[in-house]
């Protein structure tokens, strides 16, 4: 029996073989990699995966090594004790999670894009693409030259080329679509259903999240039998905190975990804040914005996987901060100064929730506060700086299919 029993919608629960498909034929719902437990269970036991755990995403878990390639090179990045910014913050055990020291591309995003790409030739695809502000449009870029797919990436109006510049040394070819992220989403997804192109958090979304899940082993297998433990993450479409939650749960249900399960805490920047709108309200209705802010990392107005995010805030007991520009700039700095950690302004956003966290509520400073940290970047990404235009770096798009389609077959088909 194999570990894997395929794709399963998260709405009805429909079950579907393995295929470059990422929502549900019956409900529309969104679909998920779905495994045998029973069959892992059986297979692993606790210490095996201490062991491996804490290393690196390929040893980390059955259920991503299984399909995971083994040659990925990501994941088991520094799990650090910020002494001194705790100090700093009045949190008692400060851990910092530094996806900024990431291979090859210095974000998180090198995860999600190692695991969907091994999907990529397996379903036998020439053309890869996503809708990015930066770090993913970087990661999928990097991996597609290794692999020497085509790469093609569409950023929102007046993305920092500075943000994308690996992506462009890489050979991706880049649009700048004339619209904000959620159009050149938009733009990107009709593109997959006409071209025929893998998009990497489309039709592929199911393996690409499944690539976060490594994050939150390699977490607990850091903090071992220290709770309560709370995990701060900064949040743009929400699928990273959902899935830690996820990853935490199926340790859970395979007994690889005891005691408490930590809480998971979601930030976000106030000028884009659905998620952490719709938890204050205590619905599950999110309503979309229009972003407004200089993070662009996660500057998502209208989150796909919002409502999953606020499912794992509220079943881990955790919290939603939303968190203004200038003050996730601040904490940039300070970390800067006093840990010696250059991360982007996601971090700070998640840096000052975990502040916030403490000040809402002394509990949470009874065990661990984790923080991830999910890019390298400094302060200045987050001050108006038009020097790194895309200008001249891009070909500017409009966000219509039928005009982009045209152009397309005319000069790169
Ligand atoms: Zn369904």
């Amino acid at each position: 029996m194999s570990i894997i029993s395929g794709l399963r919608c998260k709405v009805c629960g429909q079950l579907y073989e393995e295929s470059p498909q990422y929502i549900c034929e019956e409900c529309f719902g969104p679909l998920e990699m779905h495994y045998n437990y029973a069959e892992i269970s059986s297979s692993i036991q606790k210490g095996q995966f201490n062991e491996a755990g804490g290393k690196s995403q390929r040893g980390a878990f059955p259920p991503a090594s299984q399909w995971i390639n083994q040659d990925l090179r990501v994941g088991g990045t520094p799990f650090v004790r910020a002494h001194g910014l705790g100090k700093f913050l009045g949190i008692n055990k400060l851990y910092l999670k530094d996806e900024g020291a990431s291979y090859p591309t210095l974000s998180f995003k090198d995860r999600v894009v190692a695991s969907a790409m091994t999907k990529v030739t397996e379903f036998g695809f020439d053309t890869v693409a996503c809708a990015s502000t930066g770090n993913l449009a970087n990661a999928l870029a990097a991996r597609a030259a290794s692999r020497g797919i085509k790469c093609v990436i569409f950023v929102p109006q007046g993305s920092d080329y500075n943000k994308i510049s690996h992506a462009v040394s890489s050979g991706a070819i880049i649009f700048e679509v004339q619209s904000n992220y959620d159009g050149a989403n938009r733009l990107c997804s009709e593109v997959q259903d006409t071209l025929g192109w893998a998009v990497i958090n489309g039709n592929l979304k199911p393996y690409y999240l499944e690539g976060v899940k490594p994050l939150a082993y390699e977490i607990m297998n850091e903090l071992k039998d220290e709770r309560p433990a709370s995990i701060v993450a900064p949040m743009g479409g929400g699928g990273l905190l959902s899935m830690i939650w996820k990853g935490i749960c199926e340790m859970k249900e395979l007994n690889l975990l005891d005691g408490e399960l930590p809480a998971l805490i979601g930030a976000q920047a106030s000028g884009s804040a659905p998620i952490v709108h719709a938890w204050q309200n205590n619905s599950d209705d999110i309503i979309p914005v229009k972003p407004d802010t200089k993070i662009a990392s996660i500057a998502i107005g209208d989150p796909p996987d919002g409502i999953y995010a606020i499912e794992a805030m509220q079943q881990s007991g955790g919290k939603g901060f939303a968190i203004p520009d200038e003050e996730a700039n601040k904490m940039v700095k300070l970390l800067a100064k006093v840990e010696g950690i250059a991360t982007g302004g996601a971090g700070g956003v998640a840096l000052c929730a975990a502040s916030e966290l403490i000040k809402a509520d002394k509990a949470y400073n009874e065990g661990p506060v984790i923080v991830l940290l999910t890019d390298r970047g400094n302060s200045s990404d987050l001050s108006a700086n038009t020097a790194g235009k895309t200008e001249d770096k891009a070909i500017k798009v409009e966000a219509n299919i039928s005009t982009f389609v045209e152009m397309w077959k005319q000069n790169y088909a």
